[in-house]
């Protein structure tokens, strides 16, 4: 028999007695949500400004996604690779057309997108630039997070990602985000095949990079014949302002990861974006996934993507964006407890004037949950504010009043 939940609790205690403890999660247990809304089991309304990590950008629940999902779940769900299917061809070229790239290799999960640009990539090296078998390299940032594979987790220099889980997978180069002396020396090494990098670095704490770099390290990738991999799984789908990070400096990427807000966070829906050039090094039984591409997963993504279009999502974001770091600056000059505002659109980020291993960042979102807005602490003394982009200003103002009450009650 399943049990009904009856209160937080009894929720919490099954969590900790039956789950593997690989979270530590906020004191609240959520039961549903709507737009930018989430209500716990006892009826307790907040606004949600996590948005499962930028996968929920279109708001919880929305009725065309899930109709998508429910019109779809009655007609057919998967037919695996093995045979063709009648949604799968319309997806990708809908997917082809609505990011501007010759073809899409779907997937599931970010991490899963992520190996898959990383094979993509190698075996291009090997194919298409002839570097010697096994030898290719990929750079990447320090700080990254691109999920949680043990190939992924072997470029990672999170202690807690990695530790314990070797061996490591050889081949990658690590240099300093946001440093185009670094790239330019990492290019100049031999046997380089990709730069694969977060446009801003989200679970790192939302790092900026100034203004220009992503076009300049674009352009010497370009100069060196190495492939840009934009992971835009956190970053994209209007999250920032526009619809992807790298548009704000008109930088296409050679391979694009997708993930997250692709479905709106209402099915697990991940992929890669390349040209031609790029994607025909994959061939029949080279790579794959049962469930990539299901007939579920492309309706729900075709309708996911229609409302961030629709609804101007992008536009909001960025509109939103300003106001929320206006107001915080305006704050930050009056309270001692905030050192900083930083971000692009609805991706934003505080600094908590207290050390990365004080409690005080987790204290203020215990007090923000008590005070109706959900958020959660990145690393240490950060505090991560992503709200669903489909908020309007004046919930935004809503949300801003109850964010500086609550962090002037630390005083
Ligand atoms: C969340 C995230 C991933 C991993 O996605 P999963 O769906 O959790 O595997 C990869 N890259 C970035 C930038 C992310 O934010």
């Amino acid at each position: 028999m399943i049990m009904t939940i009856e209160n937080s609790q009894e929720a919490i205690n099954l969590e900790n007695k039956y789950g593997a403890h690989n979270y530590h999660p906020l004191p609240v247990v959520l039961a549903r949500g709507e737009g930018v809304h989430v209500w716990d089991v006892e009826g307790k309304k907040y606004y949600d400004f996590l948005s499962a990590y930028s996968a929920v950008n279109q708001g919880h629940c929305h009725p065309r996604i899930v109709n998508a999902l429910k019109e779809q779940a009655e007609t057919l769900t998967l037919t695996s690779r093995a045979f063709y299917n009648d949604t799968l061809g319309s997806y990708e070229k809908y997917m082809s057309e609505y990011f501007g790239f010759d073809k899409i290799l779907p997937m599931n999960t970010g991490a899963e997108a992520v190996e898959t640009a990383i094979k993509l990539c190698r075996k291009w090296a090997y194919e298409k630039k002839g570097i010697a078998e096994n030898e290719a390299k990929i750079i990447v940032c320090e700080d990254n997070f691109h999920g949680r594979t043990t190939t992924i987790i072997s470029f990672s220099n999170d202690p807690d990602a990695q530790k314990n889980f070797g061996p490591y997978t050889p081949g990658f180069i690590k240099i300093p985000h946001n440093d185009i002396a670094a790239l330019k020396a990492a290019l100049s090494e031999e046997n380089v095949a990709g730069f694969l990098i977060e446009p801003i670095q989200g679970e790192a704490g939302v790092f900026v990079p100034d203004d220009g770099y992503l076009a300049e390290a674009h352009r010497l990738c370009t100069e060196a014949n190495v492939l840009f991999i934009a992971d835009e799984v956190q970053t994209g789908i209007a999250r920032t302002g526009e619809l992807l990070a790298c548009d704000y400096e008109n930088v296409k990427p050679d391979v694009l990861i997708l993930g997250k807000a692709v479905s709106g966070g209402v099915y697990p829906v991940s992929a890669v974006m390349a040209d031609d050039r790029i994607m025909e090094v994959i061939k029949p039984g080279q790579h794959g996934s049962t469930f990539g591409g299901n007939p579920l997963a492309a309706k729900v993504a075709i309708a996911a993507l229609e409302v961030v279009k629709d609804e101007n999502l992008a536009e909001n974001a960025k509109h939103l964006g300003e106001i929320f770091r206006e107001r915080m600056n305006v704050f930050i000059a009056k309270t001692d407890l905030v050192n900083a505002v930083r971000g692009k659109g609805l991706l934003n980020a505080i600094l908590i004037n207290d050390t990365e291993d004080s409690s005080t960042a987790w204290d203020i979102c215990v007090a923000l949950k008590e005070n109706g807005l959900l958020a959660k602490p990145t690393h240490g003394n950060i505090i991560r504010f992503a709200p669903p982009l489909v908020m309007t200003e004046e919930q935004l103002h809503d949300c801003c009043d109850i964010i500086e009450r609550t962090i002037t009650a630390f005083e």
